[in-house]
């Protein structure tokens, strides 16, 4: 008998058919006889169209009422899930995340997890019932108001609550077979990955693959969590996310990149005309970082024919850079730069893959596939096991397809896409 969290996202239970066929699963785990643990999402676009309607009613949005708002979507898929696997014959009982314990800082839309006091979660499992928790929620610790994690954050409470219960397991639901080599929607060719460590998967993420919320990530590596990511419209095998120990013998036959990820959640921002002199830097990132700006890529640039000149530009979340901006125009005449240029949204495309710590020429054939899709680099950034660029976003989709066909990775047949809407 093992402990399982399931976490069923957004398209999963998107209508009352979805409901019941996750439930007969959650039933069917019951029955195997494991304890489970339920994280669900709020039904299909629900969180989207509550934005949306708080955008028709105010240009201006107060975090603690839109969390508020928000948190509602998980609240009405956790009280119907929990009814149909009632009706299939085993006791299920729904927990707001304060009820579950999960306990939260101050930053509403965006708050990290402080603790996990999962007391009732707990009893409800000795009680031999299963339990069945809003995603993407939580409590402020300081007040008691209701938090939540930032999108997609559902895979986030349920990873801390398999690492909190100590769980065997957590499964991470979704309308695709897995974690794939790129967006099956972008890229049709893109193959189901078996195995991958956590620091890829972590790359991933962070690069714009959304199918795991970067955070969820973390906690799995920090607590040695196994993730498996997986159909809740199937029953095939999914990917399996481990630490490296665990996916050695994979990683000596692995392909050199593992998947390629793409971004147009980003923006740039240049300071063009800064004077060349030590501190400046430093100067403008104190004034992003005042304006809580998080910051990818930096590049910056002398020019010969302009000595003592230089233009610095990085990249930050579009909806950080007006905040951003606004701070840096404030602080212009101490700063002494000339004028700032701004560009919204980036495409930035990743490669990922444990290989490429071993393997030479990587960077060369990455950049000979664009070439020859006559796709210009603007900024590079790399780790050890990554390299993103910044294109052009109109050919952001074309570059994935270039790099995922030039990287050998293109699958025979095509990938299938359960349900969702992409958005
Ligand atoms: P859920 O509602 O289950 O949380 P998400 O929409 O957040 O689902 O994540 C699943 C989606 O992630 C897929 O439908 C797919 O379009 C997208 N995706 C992006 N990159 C990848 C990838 N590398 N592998 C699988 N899916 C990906
Ligand atoms: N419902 C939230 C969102 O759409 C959280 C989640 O689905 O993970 O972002
Ligand atoms: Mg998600």
């Amino acid at each position: 008998m093992a402990l399982i969290v399931q976490k069923f996202g957004g398209s999963s239970v998107a209508d009352a058919e979805g409901i019941k066929r996750v439930a007969r699963r959650i039933a069917q785990t019951k029955n195997d006889g494991h304890d489970v643990v339920v994280v669900v999402s709020a039904m299909g676009d629900t969180t989207d169209e509550l934005l949306d309607l708080a955008n028709e009613v105010t240009s201006t949005q107060p975090a603690r009422e839109m969390d508020i708002l928000l948190t509602a979507g998980e609240r009405i898929s956790m009280a119907l899930l929990a009814m149909a696997v009632n009706d299939l014959g085993c006791e299920a009982r729904a927990y707001t995340g304060q009820q579950a314990g999960l306990k939260t800082d101050a930053k509403y839309g965006k708050a990290s997890i402080v603790d996990i006091v999962p007391q009732r979660i707990k009893e409800t499992l000795n009680e031999g019932a299963i339990a069945i928790v809003a995603g993407f929620q939580g409590v402020n610790v300081e007040n008691n108001d209701v938090t939540t994690l930032g999108r997609g954050g559902s895979d986030t409470t349920a990873v801390a609550f398999a690492a909190a219960l100590g769980a065997d397991v957590c499964e991470i639901y979704t309308d695709v077979d897995g974690v794939f080599s790129a967006d099956p929607r972008i890229v049709s060719k893109a193959r189901q990955l078996k195995v991958m460590t956590y620091e890829e998967t972590l790359e991933l993420a962070a690069h714009g693959a959304k199918v795991l919320h970067l955070r969820a990530v973390e906690f799995a590596r920090r607590f040695n969590v196994p993730l498996h990511v997986r159909s809740s419209f199937s029953d095939k095998e999914g990917t399996w996310i481990v630490d490296e120990s665990s996916s050695k013998n994979r990683a000596m036959e692995a392909p050199i990149v593992a998947g390629v990820a793409h971004d147009r959640s980003q923006g740039k921002i240049s300071v063009v005309g800064v004077p060349d002199i030590p501190g400046v830097a430093a100067h403008i990132f104190s004034v992003v970082a005042d304006a809580d700006g998080n910051i990818d890529m930096i590049v910056q640039n002398s020019s010969l024919s302009n000595p003592g000149i230089s233009n610095i530009s990085f990249t930050v979340p579009v909806e950080q850079m007006d905040d951003v901006v606004a701070n840096l125009e404030k602080a212009q005449e101490e700063l002494g730069f000339n004028n700032i240029q701004t560009q919204s949204p980036i495409g930035i495309i990743s490669i990922v893959g444990e290989g490429m710590r071993s393997h030479t020429g990587v960077s060369a054939k990455l950049f000979n596939a664009l070439a020859e899709n006559s796709i210009n680099v603007e900024m590079i950034s790399t780790s050890e096991i990554r390299i993103s660029v910044v294109v052009d976003p109109q050919k952001l989709d074309d570059a994935a397809r270039a790099l995922h066909t030039a990287f050998e990775l293109d699958a025979d047949g095509e990938a299938v896409v359960y349900g969702g809407t992409g958005r």
